[in-house]
């Protein structure tokens, strides 16, 4: 299963904030829409980096309460790691793992064209595998699914 195929089902929207967001609206941000990451842009097409609940937990635990008045950009990665549409689940699941985040940005022709989290990976690789499962019974049985 390729990326795109992950991105017809779950859509192509991708939260973004800009850059002078404060840490305080990012909270805001985070909480409406139930995610745990977004990217930073300023335009919502270019990407400037990205800002997780993690990056949040580890500023507030250097610095304390202060960090949420400081832009999102003092506590974002810059050097995002993204995809492309053609990239298949396998690679994005080995992409999270080695780099130990859950959350890739997808490039679709230069801009930003979706967003898959670990969520996503997990539950389309589960269905995948399932239906391999199925298939290789099927196979080894003469039974048909
Ligand atoms: P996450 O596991 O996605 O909450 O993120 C863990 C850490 O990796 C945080 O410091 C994020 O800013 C960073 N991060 C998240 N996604 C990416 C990505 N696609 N590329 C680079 N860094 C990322």
């Amino acid at each position: 299963m390729r990326i795109s195929d992950v991105l017809r089902v779950k859509g192509d929207q991708v939260v973004t904030v800009p850059p002078d967001t404060d840490v305080a609206g990012l909270l805001s941000v985070l909480s409406e829409h139930k995610i745990g990451a977004v990217v930073v842009s300023a335009d919502g097409t270019e990407i400037a980096g990205i800002v997780s609940e993690r990056d949040i937990v580890r500023a507030l635990a250097a610095r304390g309460a202060a960090v949420l008045s400081e832009p999102v950009t003092r506590i974002a990665t810059a050097q995002v790691r993204t995809v492309s549409p053609e990239a298949s689940l396998e690679e994005v699941e080995r992409l999270m793992t080695d780099g130990r985040f859950r959350h890739v940005p997808v490039l679709v022709g230069g801009a930003l064209g979706g967003v898959v989290s670990i969520g996503d990976v997990v539950k389309n690789r589960i269905d995948e595998l399932e239906v391999e499962r199925r298939e290789l019974a099927g196979y080894i049985t003469g039974v048909r699914p």
